[in-house]
């Protein structure tokens, strides 16, 4: 035993946890009673209002009920035993509890006139409503119900939520004489109208009804997200404190020769994004920046510009893309760009042979090459620059954090420029890439044919394949896009039945490929380079054609069940065609029933990626980027940092006024927050530049 309010640091010391429970709670991180208080619910059940029996079965989810015992049914069928017990509620109301177990789990316990609590998903049949029960208290004669919100905790198979929420609520008073300091200074904690740690600590692991627990909620969420963006902006600090990059000084008239050795002239868009990237190369703080642009918007170009201002003062540039393909068409678009200017480039790629590595390593380390383009293969060991000066990274995203730090490692502070054809709101972007400054190129080169987007009801889907044929009779290639591979995922169109139907019915006499995810890298790539010859006339895929392959034949791109995916996906995916000077068009199919025309409707009035995101950010809300932003981003354990945008975008503020204030964080209202940082490992992995 304990005295009340003693700290205890191991949670052996805690109450109802042996040895073997301890060494259960350390395999889920659990390591001493500060850090089970910190082990937060990941929701509730909320057993405070049963439903009467004539409403039960309404909400498709949970449903409590109370009632007695008017009859029982057992029985056992292979091993399995089958327990269903009638129920009268207080309202007078009949409904079926049902057990279905082993071990005499239910069976036999149950008799007429007992009062029951239970919960479960409830089906209604001719007779009734059937509650399935997940969970069950058997009440005294007179006893009032008084049920309880049940917080459940992420579990592991021999430590079930149930215990742990046991032993939280036996031991609550000494865990809370265990807690941390409070990283959110009272000030702050007071200007956001939070409770005190320890009622917030109280109210979600012990609360009274659901909103106490997501109020207490986000004081922890906010608590964690202060620390993240208090740890990207000190990196950011220290970044910009060390002055040990080369400045790279552009000569006066460099933008007048970049633009002369161009056979057009520059977009605004890309003259801006030039001049934010020179002015920040030009500085003796590496450059940090994420240069956004739409598929087609010339990045390249903007790329080049700045491998062009690190030769001309001696330093070599690295760019990095996700595939082989890619790599390829960087290294095609940005050898004619680099060569008015003497500056010359090697491949560095994993299919390469020994010998053509060897040579381009060899260049690359004497510094006579000034350029390597490549795959992760540049991350290898032995891939060594001179000097190297500048990091391209394109499709961020698809790297780790890890990754980007090893290819900065190979030069001394190097200039990094993320790119990235996947427009993510502006504000979205600004707010969770801390560490990030942000150039956007939102202008089409002129002289393009827009893509022409229609949307259209699945009951036509012949006359869009008419379409394709006479498209494809003019010399072109097509892309058909479904969103599942096999059949049975639900009503969505599977690639390989269409596939099968379209090669067997509707195009029997047209080269048709199949590509999807679990095709093996060998043969998506041997397909997709067949596409690229143009050996096939139509590819049938998934959606894992690479954003920004380049295939300016192809001009037809058909999405199948073009409802399943957000606005975003759509215009990335209709970037794949309209490449060229021929005209393109995107036909999207939607199920005659799917009510979708209104949101797809958007995509036919408007190419301009960032509208795009920014009517899906609005239409289905943060989620939406989910994956393009959070990999790239921090990691949080509690918040979501696209969900909870908002709260992480209020911390962010607060965190740049603390810094600001107080950049070693020694007030001591800043003790709590300082010790955070030093404990989260989180915050250490967190921000691009890492
Ligand atoms: P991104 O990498 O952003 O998808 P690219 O750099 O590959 O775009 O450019 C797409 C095409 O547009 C290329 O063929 C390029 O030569 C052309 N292009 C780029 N900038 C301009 C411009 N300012 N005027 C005309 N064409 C341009
Ligand atoms: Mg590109």
């Amino acid at each position: 035993m304990i005295a009340a309010n003693a700290a205890p640091e191991n949670v052996a010391q805690l109450r109802g946890v042996g040895p073997k429970t301890a060494a259960l709670l350390t395999e889920l991180g659990i390591d001493g009673a500060a850090a089970l208080l910190d082990y937060l619910p990941f929701r509730y059940d909320d057993l405070r209002f049963p439903t009467p029996a004539a409403r039960l079965g309404e909400t498709g989810g949970e449903e409590n009920a109370v009632g007695r015992i008017t009859g029982v049914k057992e029985r056992r069928v292979r091993g399995l035993e089958i327990v269903e017990v009638r129920m009268v509620d207080d309202a007078g109301g009949t409904f079926v509890a049902k057990w279905i177990g082993r071990n005499r789990y239910a069976y036999g316990r149950f008799r007429d006139g007992m009062r029951l609590f239970v919960r479960g998903r409830v089906e209604r049949n001719l007779t009734g409503p059937i509650l399935s029960v997940s969970h069950y208290e058997q009440l005294g004669e007179n006893e009032p119900y008084r049920g309880e919100m049940v917080p459940v905790y992420r579990a592991s198979k021999d430590l079930p939520s149930r215990k742990i929420a046991a032993i939280v609520k036996k031991n609550l008073p000494e865990l809370l004489a265990a807690a941390r300091a409070d990283a959110l200074p009272p000030a702050l904690a007071a200007a956001r109208e939070y409770q005190s740690l320890e009622d917030s600590y109280r109210a979600v692991h012990a609360p009274r009804a659901p909103e106490e627990a997501g109020r207490a909620r986000e004081r922890f969420v906010f608590a964690e997200f202060l620390a993240l963006a208090t740890a990207a902006q000190l990196r950011r600090r220290e970044r910009e404190r060390d002055h040990d990059a080369r400045a790279l000084r552009p000569q006066p008239d460099l933008l007048a020769r970049f633009e002369g050795s161009l056979p057009f002239a520059l977009t605004g868009a890309q003259r801006r994004a030039i001049l934010e990237l020179w002015h920040d190369m030009s500085r003796e703080i590496p450059m940090n920046r994420l240069l956004q642009g739409d598929v087609g918007s010339g990045k390249t170009l903007v790329a080049a510009a700045a491998i062009v201002l690190a030769a001309g003062n001696g330093m070599q540039s690295a760019l990095m893309a996700p595939t082989e393909l890619l790599a390829w068409q960087h290294a095609g678009k940005l050898a004619p760009l680099l060569v008015p200017f003497g500056v010359t480039l090697e491949a560095i790629l994993g299919s390469q042979g020994a010998r053509s590595r060897t040579a381009a390593v060899e260049k690359l380390a004497s510094g006579e090459a000034s350029v390597a383009v490549g795959t992760h293969a540049l991350l290898t060991q032995g891939v060594d620059f001179e000097r190297l000066g500048l990091v391209v990274i394109d499709e961020q995203h698809r790297f780790g954090v890890e990754q980007r730090a090893r290819l900065r490692a190979k030069g001394i502070s190097p200039h990094t420029l993320h790119m990235t054809a996947t427009p993510i709101p502006r504000t979205l972007a600004q707010s969770v890439y801390a560490d990030l400054d942000l150039s956007v190129v939102d202008e089409l080169p002129p002289g393009r044919t827009p893509i022409e987007t229609f949307a259209v009801r699945t009951s036509r889907l012949s006359r869009v394949y008419e379409f394709v044929r006479k498209n494809v009779a003019a010399g072109h290639q097509a892309y058909i896009v479904a969103p599942a591979i096999d059949e049975g995922d639900g009503m969505l169109t599977s690639v390989v039945a269409e596939a099968e139907r379209l090669r067997g019915e509707v195009f029997p006499d047209l080269r048709l490929g199949l590509l999807h995810g679990r095709l093996s890298p060998r043969e998506k790539e041997e397909i997709m380079d067949r596409f690229v010859r143009g050996e096939l006339d139509m590819l049938v895929s998934t959606t894992v054609v690479e954003v920004g392959v380049d295939v300016p034949n192809a001009t037809t791109m058909v999405v199948l069940d073009a409802h399943h995916y957000g606005l975003a996906q759509l215009h990335q995916l209709r970037g794949r065609v309209g490449r060229a000077a021929a005209k393109s068009y995107c036909v999207l199919v939607y199920p005659d029933d799917a009510g979708e025309r209104e949101r797809l409707e958007i995509l036919t009035q408007t190419t301009d990626g960032f509208k795009i995101a920014d009517e899906d950010l609005r239409l289905r809300g943060p989620g939406q980027f989910a994956g393009t932003v959070q990999s790239g981003a921090a990691e949080a354990r509690l918040g979501d940092l696209v969900q909870d945008v908002d709260v992480y975008r209020a911390a962010k503020l607060a965190a740049e006024r603390i810094v600001k204030d107080d950049p070693a964080l020694t007030r001591p209202e800043h003790a709590g927050l300082r010790a955070a940082l030093e404990s989260t490992p989180s915050t250490r992995a967190l921000v691009l530049s890492s």
